[in-house]
């Protein structure tokens, strides 16, 4: 790769060793950067490459768009209107008050990137003290519309400072889908090292990356996703600050993701799951080069079936529906060149998306109302990671002959 941007990271964001670029998903827009026609004429564009660390083991992105272009006004994902997320959530937040809280007087959790509240409303409920940080304001907004203890910041050490002169160091902090997304991961570890107790706990869940090299669900490589985590790679970054990987815990959430339990070094005793999932990433090979060699080639050959997928029901004249306008999908409508031609048009439930533009491919995004009113012949299963969800909800569109198109792990027409 050239170093012709300031921007790229060719050494590693984590340690500064030179990492390796073994592939390019080539130009691609922001994610979630649904667009008028009006609008596509200036539409931003960056190379999407993702880099291997052999030194720390992390996967992460070489170039990154600056956060402005990632999060402007329109920008608003609100995790509570997902079902599933509410049940997963629950049940993280039971999990917490029943272990690292249990017995502990008026204990503080404290949650990075807290949304709409989803997960600390059920601290809420039981008026324990918390604390959400939530950059994002019209978001944040409606986590303090419902009571929840919420701040409009960026964390790092100094945010970590004031929280503590506020409430006191924390007795958890907790993050899910947040620390993928922030490239200084420095500045918020040292933070939350700073604002924990020392016998405090630090839980955070991503997505993982021995299920995107497994399934070969490269979509999870987008903008935002500036780290795909492992517990290898974890625990050296981590290990930097003073903290410690204790516990892992296998999620489903995402298409698959890894909750890490980290505590500050040698308080408390480490679980044999991390050594069992350490084990696992050497056998899987997430330590070696050649496995995010072989990863190329499995996301070239993905693209190969698709296409020829898709062009065979374009010369057949059949109709197909994109499902679920993702952030995810971005990366494979650009990378596969999928074009109107191909997908209709993306049906989504989300006012602010319909009568947008999918960005870089600009397929057109249509309220879910349309897909009903006439089935196509395919359904392109872009929210892959709520197959079960939707297939469950979507009898009737195959109970009257409509079919599901899925690309991971392996591109095939199910019923
Ligand atoms: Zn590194």
């Amino acid at each position: 790769m050239p170093d012709k941007h300031e921007s790229r990271h060719l050494n590693c964001r984590v340690c500064g060793s030179r990492t390796n670029a073994f592939m390019s998903f080539g130009r691609m827009p922001i994610a979630n950067g649904f667009l008028t026609a009006a609008e596509t004429a200036k539409e931003y564009f960056f190379e999407l490459v993702p880099a291997f660390c052999e030194t720390c083991g992390m996967f992460q992105l070489v170039e990154q768009p600056q956060p402005d272009k990632m999060f402007h006004a329109n920008y608003a994902f609100y995790s509570s209107t997902s079902r599933y997320m509410q049940i997963h959530f629950e049940k993280f937040a039971r999990s917490v008050m029943e272990g690292i809280l249990s017995g502990r007087p008026d204990p503080l959790v404290v949650e990075l990137g807290s949304n709409d509240g989803i997960m600390l409303q059920h601290f809420h409920a039981r008026e324990m003290r918390h604390l959400g940080v939530e950059p994002s304001v019209n978001v944040a907004d409606v986590a303090r519309g419902r009571g929840i203890n919420t701040i409009s910041a960026f964390f790092g050490e100094n945010l970590a400072g004031e929280i503590e002169a506020a409430h006191g160091r924390a007795d958890a902090v907790l993050a899910a889908n947040v620390m993928c997304h922030i490239p200084d991961l420095a500045s918020v570890a040292s933070g939350v090292r700073r604002l924990l107790k020392a016998d405090g706990v630090f839980m955070f869940e991503d997505p993982y990356l021995g299920d995107m090299i497994a399934k070969t669900s490269y979509d999870q490589i987008y903008d935002e996703h500036v780290f795909i985590f492992s517990a290898t790679s974890v625990m050296n970054a981590f290990a930097r600050h003073g903290l410690e990987l204790i516990d892992v815990a296998p999620q489903q959430t995402h298409g698959g993701s890894m909750r890490y339990t980290l505590a500050p070094k040698e308080s408390r005793a480490i679980a044999p799951a991390v050594g069992e999932c350490l084990a696992r990433e050497r056998q899987q090979g997430l330590d070696r080069l050649e496995t995010y060699v072989r990863f190329k080639q499995n996301c070239e050959n993905s693209r190969a079936e698709l296409m020829q997928l898709l062009n065979r029901f374009r010369s057949e004249g059949k109709r197909v529906v994109g499902y679920g306008a993702t952030s995810k999908s971005t990366t494979v409508t650009n990378y596969c060149g999928i074009t109107p031609a191909h997908v209709e048009f993306i049906s989504d439930t989300t006012p602010i998306k319909q009568g947008k533009l999918s960005p870089g491919a600009h397929l057109p995004v249509r309220p879910y109302e349309e897909f009903v009113r006439a089935y196509p012949d395919y359904a392109l299963l872009f929210a892959w990671n709520h197959g079960d969800e939707i297939r469950e909800k979507e009898q009737c569109f195959v109970s009257g002959g409509g079919r599901w198109i899925v690309y991971v792990p392996d591109v095939k027409v199910v019923s």
